[in-house]
């Protein structure tokens, strides 16, 4: 019998490159998205339920018709300055709904669950790498909202047996090697992605943000992984989960951090261009560095992340930039 997963957000960036993942691995993943931000091209590699997290009897309806065997939560609002304006959408669309979802879940008995947390849940936590044990200490709204779904889960372990599998994800980069999804956001607000728009002439110029940070250029140190690995990781989360195991958190880093100006840098070398820059100010709510490494995910999971280099991420990137489904 087909074993379905229920995947929110399925219609977005890293849950439809999940959706990829699972049907490779012989699941059939449900989409369930808003389209708020999900794109319905995206939406290629299993059945598609649309809905509000927030609605629910559209989630019971949802979870009665496919029987799923685990939900693999991506679908969250996950824009750092966003948040800090407008925390109130942060605190609804994301805690509240997740909290709709999640009481969906244990009362239709479907008591995996794969969630996509995040590195924003640590704060500013200068010059430590970070890992599982460390603590949580958001500094906006979008981390706070994480967090919160993090102990959600907890609580709901507690009490109804949910198990989770917890994601805490540095940042996401690259596509789909073979192109057939990739990153599409409206607004872009991510790194790469707006660099390769302003080489390939379809925005101005990339804004670099504040150049006088603690790090030895001055520009923020982020660690990027590849969204292909990033999803392989997940699928061993549910594997980890129907083989009985306990509840857990496993960071996924690769360890090496890349400030602003190497991303440009190897952006550079890619595609052989120019990458047209103005120096701007901090944006609010970012940490000068967030880096961690994967020795649980590695260790316990078995996670290889194989296309998490700098230049591979941005490579396939491009090569997604080049296709006609990407549009700007
Ligand atoms: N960044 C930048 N200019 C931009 C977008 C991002 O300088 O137009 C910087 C941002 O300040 C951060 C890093 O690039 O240090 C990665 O930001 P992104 O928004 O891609 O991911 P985040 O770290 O917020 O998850």
């Amino acid at each position: 019998m087909a074993k379905h997963v229920l995947v929110t957000g399925g219609a977005g960036y890293i849950g439809s490159h999940a959706c990829k993942a699972l049907q490779a691995a012989g699941y059939v993943p449900v989409t369930y998205d808003s389209f708020v931000t999900g794109w319905r091209e995206a939406v290629k590699f299993g059945p598609l339920e649309e809905g509000e997290l927030s609605d629910r009897a559209r989630l019971d309806e949802v979870f009665a018709k496919w029987q799923p065997v685990a939900v693999m939560h991506f679908a969250a609002l996950s824009l750092v300055g966003e948040s800090m304006q407008n925390p109130g959408k942060y605190w609804r669309e994301n805690v509240l709904a997740s909290l709709t979802l999640i009481e969906a879940a244990c009362a239709a008995g479907c008591l995996d669950f794969v969630f996509s947390s995040t590195c924003a849940t640590y704060g500013d936590q200068d010059g430590v790498v970070l890992d599982e044990a460390t603590r949580q200490m958001p500094i906006n709204a979008y981390g706070g909202s994480k967090r919160a779904i993090e102990d959600m889960l907890r609580d709901f372990g507690a009490s109804h047996g949910l198990r989770s599998v917890i994601f805490r994800y540095f940042n996401v980069a690259g596509a789909d090697p073979e192109a057939e999804v990739g990153e599409q956001h409206v607004p872009e607000t991510h790194l790469i992605p707006l660099m390769l728009d302003a080489i390939a002439g379809k925005r101005s110029a990339l804004t670099v943000f504040g150049s006088d940070y603690p790090t030895p250029d001055g520009t923020c140190i982020r660690d990027y992984v590849h969204v292909s690995d990033l999803v392989d990781a997940h699928v061993l989360g549910l594997k980890w989960l129907e083989a009985g195991k306990d509840s857990s958190v496993f960071c996924l880093g690769s360890g090496n951090g890349f400030s602003v100006r190497e991303v440009i840098a190897r952006s550079r070398d890619v595609t052989n261009q120019e990458v047209p820059i103005i120096e701007g100010a901090r944006r609010p709510g970012d940490a000068a560095k967030l880096v961690s490494g994967s020795h649980r995910a590695v260790t316990e999971l078995g996670w290889q992340p194989k296309r998490s280099d700098l230049r591979t991420m941005i490579t396939d990137a491009w090569r997604w930039h080049q296709t006609p489904d990407y549009e700007r």
